[in-house]
């Protein structure tokens, strides 16, 4: 460990000394030490493996390693940003790994990868990894080396099919997708030994992630970050992070929570309570109760998005005694009728509460999170969110406010992964921002162009690994991408089908094989619940 970087960690677990027959692994973010280091996700998977005596691993990234084995039989990626792709490529480069699955050999590594973009679509990248890991990986990480080992010195092909029994466990050169046309004709295994479908892994467990090292070189400097839930009861039609990974679970506050938190206070003094919806869990107030105690006065607090009526003035002063100046919320829409229809159960006034609590509670701003372009979304209901937020600026003076948007971008297993990107989104996010700023709002919009490369990912299927490969010699813009597309015209769908056109419900999906939470006749059924709602 020379790199200054590595010199930094304070380490919340015990590595294991590789046994003589350890298995030569590396395990890569594809983003600079800083970034990575910061993903709980990148940070649990390297402990989960560096505890394991049967693994020798090293870490990667693309400014720093530790140092690296010359023959690694094991590469994972943790992929959590869809165009870090560009750095795996880069990365495999370093490693001098064939980019592309089918031009490796025995000698070659296993290319392995998860993360919550690979979970949700990991088709436009299948070609250029061999192993895909399915959802959480609590288990299904110890399932996969264990499997691993059981066919280590087998030739590769063996290894894939004896790989691919594992639940959760993708092998993507294992299936074949045919075409007509632009639709996807069928999606096959090779032969009949390996599974039809791959069902995305849910762990069960009520001990949830913490961080395994706290660094002065992290993003969030010196944070000691614990996962409050996974997933969201609250089924916005289309958020990925509550259809993606349901159920809904809790972490134990007295068994699990509490002694995480005491231990990583052990090291730092900031904490960040993680989770897509964290004061949804039935016990945050209790565990604000605690975090209020004396004997936490010098720490630093920050959580991520809470629900919008849980914002309560008590919330708000513990956040502001523990050194936390705003808060943020995601309201969707100031507009009742695109909140029905994402199944947004907040009302106007509750948005207005939680301004003045957040106030009266000693906060200094407010963050509003919204999105443009919600599906049956007309210029009305933004001239709508525009009254709203003049309206909330009005009744609380004093209060930063700041409004978040992007533009609404269909992801796979949500029951929105049919509607296209609306092309009016630009326009509505331009209106918001001439509307907003003179009115005192921050208003922080999400680049439309970054939410069309978003859509090109999140609904693209195998055809797509030659687009990337362009791309990234040409840079990661949406010029980039049209050029690219351009060039193999004729050869893959134009990106009107991926990124805007509606698709029908009937449709095969890139993604049909892999089993998330929900049933399929479920999502439709979400679908019609908001679309009923597009004349009210
Ligand atoms: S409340 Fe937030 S996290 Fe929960 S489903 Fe809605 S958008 Fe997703």
């Amino acid at each position: 460990m020379s790199n200054p970087a590595f010199n930094a960690e304070h380490l919340l677990f015990t590595p294991a000394s590789p046994d003589r027959s350890a298995v030569p692994t590396i395990f890569a973010f594809p983003n600079e030490y800083t970034v990575g280091i910061t993903s709980l996700g990148y940070q649990v998977v390297w402990a989960t493996l560096a505890m394991r005596s049967d693994l020798d691993v090293a870490r990667l990234f693309t400014d720093v390693h530790e140092s690296l084995p010359r023959s690694p039989e094991l590469v994972g990626f943790s992929l959590s940003w869809e165009l870090d792709y560009v750095n795996i490529l880069n990365l495999l480069e370093f490693l001098e790994v064939p980019i592309r699955g089918q031009n490796r050999g025995d000698n070659d590594p296993l290319i392995f990868g998860g993360g919550p973009v690979l979970s949700a679509n990991p088709e436009p990248f299948a070609d250029f990894f061999d192993v895909i890991l399915v959802g959480d990986g609590e288990d299904l990480l110890g399932n996969f080396i264990n499997a691993y080992q059981q066919v280590r010195t087998a030739d590769r092909f063996t290894k894939l099919k004896h790989l691919a029994q594992v639940p959760g466990i993708y092998i993507p050169s294992l299936y074949r997708v045919e075409y007509a046309g632009n639709l996807i004709a069928s999606i096959q295994p090779i032969d009949s030994n390996i599974p039809a479908t791959i069902t995305k892994q849910t762990y069960r467990g009520n001990t949830l992630s913490a961080s395994t090292v706290v660094t002065e070189k992290a993003a969030w400097e010196n944070i000691f970050m614990v996962e409050v839930v996974r997933s969201c009861p609250e089924m916005c039609r289309f958020c990925l992070a509550s259809y993606l990974t349901l159920p809904f679970r809790v972490a134990d506050v007295e068994d699990s929570l509490i002694p995480a938190i005491d231990r990583g206070l052990t090291v730092t003094n900031r904490l960040g309570l993680l989770g897509a919806s964290v004061t949804q869990h039935p016990e945050f107030p209790a565990l604000l109760e605690h975090l209020n105690q004396p004997k936490y006065d010098d720490i630093r607090l920050s959580v991520s998005s809470v629900r919008t009526n849980t914002v309560t003035v008590q919330l708000a002063e513990i956040l502001a005694k523990r050194d936390s100046k705003s808060l943020t919320i995601a309201v969707e829409s100031g507009s009742e009728r695109i909140r029905k229809i994402v199944n947004k159960k907040l009302a106007t006034d509750e948005i207005f509460q939680a301004a003045a609590n957040a106030k009266a509670g000693g906060l200094k701003g407010l963050k509003l999170y919204g999105m443009a372009g919600i599906p049956g979304e007309e210029n009305s209901d933004i001239e709508e969110t525009v009254q709203m937020l003049r309206s909330v600026k009005k009744a609380t003076p004093g209060l930063r406010l700041t409004f978040g948007c992007s533009t609404f971008v269909p992801k796979a297993h949500t029951p929105f992964q049919w509607f296209g990107v609306n092309k009016e989104a630009d326009k509505r996010l331009k209106l918001l921002q001439k509307q907003l700023t003179p009115n005192g709002i921050e208003f922080r919009p999400e680049s439309y162009n970054w939410s069309v490369i978003q859509a090109i990912i999140s609904r693209g299927d195998r055809r797509l690994s030659q687009l990337l490969e362009l791309t990234r010699n040409y840079g990661d813009s949406i010029g980039s991408f049209k050029r690219a597309f351009k060039e193999l015209k004729g050869q893959i769908p134009e990106l009107d089908f991926y990124v805007h056109q509606t698709w029908d419900t009937d449709r095969i999906l890139p993604w049909q094989h892999l089993i998330g939470p929900l049933p399929k006749p479920t999502l439709i059924k979400h679908l019609e619940s908001a679309t009923v709602q597009f004349n009210n």
